[in-house]
């Protein structure tokens, strides 16, 4: 009797850490990427680490430097040399012309107040404004709208009609319609520099990643990304949307905010390890109130993460005194 040759095939995980150098880091990336870490490594899988530095202006390099210290504080190592998102800049571009040359981008010269006056109605309680798609069809070439209009142009990508269902190993099945809900949305800034959607989508196939895992706020940004890996005909990685962590009254965690940085808490001299325990007990492991990141991966279980937004209290002294 023959074996089946899939059994013998072996898939190599490939997951990455993601930081964006655009502020210190804080309680709510050690979460993400504690959870990422333990995951990838307790089954054997590679970590790459890339810094998302495309934000021009908003990074700094300090910012850069701050996250690899905070990252190797909390005990996370790497596979190979981390990666600066920017160096890959050419991929990035050539990505972008090749959606053009196909004809799935367009150029738009919109502001947002601009796109807000477009809309019918104000969209209350939608933190994005859908693009009604405005410059649909009024310039030539990027050139030419700008020329015209004497504004600089994003490029926007033709979004198909339909919903995206998206299978989340972590959250389960959701399904967007992004043409409904976000519209044409930018994959080259005004400044011509990739967005975001786009870098990912093509650095996250340029890596061999295999596995994404992330916050729960990029779930519905996946659906848009799904369109981009399908006209760029790249393979689909396996998505994890991990729980947020919230203040006091329900707010994610943000680096514009109060939220207390890593970096503070590490010159505080803060034990890293009670923040590794912080995370562990979040995931509903049973671990001692210190314990470092390489104990905890025999013990990490995926399903046993719950659900909900994990709350911490104003300040976060209490977490890690
Ligand atoms: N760099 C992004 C962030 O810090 C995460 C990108 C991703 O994981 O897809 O929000
Ligand atoms: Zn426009």
């Amino acid at each position: 009797m023959s074996t089946p040759r899939e059994t013998s095939v072996v898939r190599h995980l490939v997951g990455r850490l993601a930081p964006s150098p655009t502020g210190l880091l804080h309680l709510g990336h050690a979460h993400t990427f504690l959870l990422a870490w333990w995951h990838l490594r307790s089954r054997g899988g590679a970590v790459l680490l890339r810094v998302e530095d495309l934000d021009g202006p908003r990074c700094r390099s300090d910012w850069v430097n701050a996250a690899l210290r905070d990252l190797e504080w909390l005990g996370c190592d790497w596979d190979g040399a981390w990666t600066l998102q920017s160096n890959g800049i050419e991929r990035l571009r050539a990505a972008v012309d090749e959606l053009g040359r196909r004809g799935l981008t367009y150029p738009c010269t919109c502001s947002r107040t601009d796109v807000r006056a477009a809309l019918s109605a104000p969209q209350q309680g939608s933190v994005e404004m859908r693009y009604p798609g405005t410059c649909l069809g009024r310039y030539e070439s990027l050139a030419q709208a700008e020329e015209s209009s004497g504004r600089a142009a994003a490029l926007r990508f033709r979004v198909p009609p339909g919903k995206v269902e998206i299978d989340d190993g972590f959250c389960g099945r959701a399904s967007f319609d992004v043409q409904e809900e976000i519209g044409d949305f930018v994959v080259a800034r005004r400044d011509h520099s990739p967005a975001y959607q786009l870098a990912v989508v093509v650095d996250d196939a340029a890596q061999g990643v295999t596995e994404v895992h992330r916050g729960q706020d990029l779930l519905s940004s996946t659906a848009r990304q799904q369109h981009l890996r399908c006209a760029l005909g790249l393979p689909e990685p396996l998505f994890f949307h991990l729980p947020l962590v919230v203040d006091g009254s329900g707010r994610r965690l943000a680096k514009r905010c109060d939220a207390v940085s890593l970096a503070e808490l590490r010159e505080r001299g803060t034990d890293p390890r009670a923040i590794v325990a912080w995370v562990a007990r979040s995931a509903a492991l049973d671990v001692p109130a210190r314990v470092s990141t390489p104990e905890v991966t025999p013990l990490f279980r995926l399903e046993r993460i719950p659900r909900a937004a994990v709350r911490v209290a104003p300040g976060h002294a209490s977490l890690v005194t």
